[in-house]
């Protein structure tokens, strides 16, 4: 079933050669790379039948508008949200959380709380902020211990009936945290918070269930799931959608405008002014598709094994060490060598063809709490393999010599 040399040849981008050298792309917790069915569906998009959409009577508009709406569909069965008007197009992650912490402007009187943990991306913690600054309401964390995992007796004591909103990752983008949000949800709501998932890194890991975790929110983005830039999805339950106001007014998302008054459109519409990426949308759904026929439970079990082999070979290099060694992780390795600079690494096997991050992966308080500057994060999926680790390996070794 899990073939990896079909799957790899599936990515025509892999196949090159980067300086030289052969490929290792392990910066997949920043973006993904696209299967030949995604670049596909962009180009029979434009070949076939580009029209802006919900606009025309015409014919390409209604085919545009269909494939459109069917990839919504898609969304909503991957995540079994109840409703495909509960399926918000955005921009992306940041977009989607912005969306909602503006909406909740109006909700928000001085002092209440906003819980959010210390793992997070900075996009899960400015627009919070931001939401602060214009209500008087104050921002709490959650801690970490030194596994990078949150201290879930804390949350316990932090939560209360001044809690409004709760936002947490389902996995840490900066060490592969695996949060556990069921819990999470369950408690908040027992305190009658909502509670916004940001799921970017989750979704190329595994298939959430929206329903089943009961969440209010729940945000990614297309571009780590191997569709396109510039297209997310905000899941949101019908009942907040419904309460909270459009965070941008345009065409598309009214039903009536006139000088005095406007009203907004229906679900989905009202969250989705201007025109949107329309090849994305449609491209997020062929994504969907190509990860289910490979399938989440054979890309776990697979990327579990890449982790666990990457792990025993990375600590075999003295002086390394693993920065976030939670019990479930997903298969993000970050780390560092001795003192040296993480950019200094990363810029010395770059020319040995291995991409991966360095820095601080927009997680600038989770270096604080471990006293470091940053990390080399290599992210793995199902595309990578043991041998390209093993490459990694070799290449760390000597960029360790060069710089020590
Ligand atoms: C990448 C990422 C984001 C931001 O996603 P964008 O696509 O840049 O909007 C937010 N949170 C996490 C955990 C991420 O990994």
């Amino acid at each position: 079933m899990f073939d990896i040399d079909q799957i790899r040849a599936d990515f025509p981008l892999l196949s090159q050669q980067v300086n030289g050298k052969p490929l290792v792309y392990f910066d997949n917790g920043a973006t993904s790379q696209k299967p030949k069915v995604v670049l596909d569906a962009i180009q029979k998009y434009y070949t076939e039948i580009n029209a802006n959409i919900h606009r025309g009577v015409h014919t390409l508009s209604q085919k545009a508008t269909d494939a459109y709406e069917n990839a919504r569909n898609i969304v909503q069965k991957h995540i079994n949200a109840k409703h495909n008007y509960e399926v918000i197009f955005t921009a992306g992650t940041t977009h989607g959380i912005n969306a909602v912490a503006n909406g909740f402007t109006k909700y928000l009187q001085k002092d209440d709380e906003i819980l959010i943990s210390a793992l997070e991306h900075h996009s899960n913690i400015v627009p919070w902020q931001m939401l602060c600054e214009r209500t008087g309401a104050l921002l709490k964390v959650i801690p970490i211990n030194e596994n990078g995992e949150l201290i879930l007796s804390d949350f316990e004591k932090q939560i209360s009936n001044k809690t409004k909103i709760v936002a947490v990752n389902h996995i840490s983008n900066a060490l592969g945290t695996i949060n556990p949000i069921k819990y999470i949800i369950d408690k908040a709501h027992q305190f009658g918070a909502a509670v916004l998932i940001d799921g970017a890194q989750a979704v190329p890991h595994l298939k959430p269930d929206v329903q089943e975790l009961d969440c209010d929110f729940y945000v990614f983005s297309g571009h780590k799931m191997c569709a396109p830039t510039g297209v997310g999805i905000l899941y949101g339950k019908e009942e907040w959608l419904q309460k909270l106001p459009p965070y941008q007014g345009g065409g598309e998302m009214i039903a009536t405008v006139t000088f005095n008054k406007t009203t907004y459109a229906d679900l989905p519409h009202k969250f989705e002014a201007g025109t949107p990426n329309i090849e994305a949308g449609i491209a997020l759904g062929t994504a969907i598709e190509y990860l289910n026929t490979i399938g989440f439970d054979a890309i776990a079990s697979y990327e579990k094994d890449l982790l666990e082999y990457a792990t025993t070979k990375l600590l075999e290099i003295e002086g390394l060490k693993i920065i976030g060694t939670a019990q479930q992780k997903a298969s993000v390795l970050s780390f560092i060598i001795d003192a040296i600079h993480p950019y200094d690494i990363g810029t010395i096997i770059d020319k040995m063809g291995i991409a991966v991050r360095t820095g601080h992966h927009c997680t600038q308080p989770i270096m604080d709490f471990f006293n470091i500057p940053g990390t080399v994060r290599a992210s793995f999926a199902f595309y990578n393999t043991k041998e390209e680790i093993d490459m990694l390996v070799v290449a760390l070794k000597k960029a360790k010599m060069m710089l020590s």
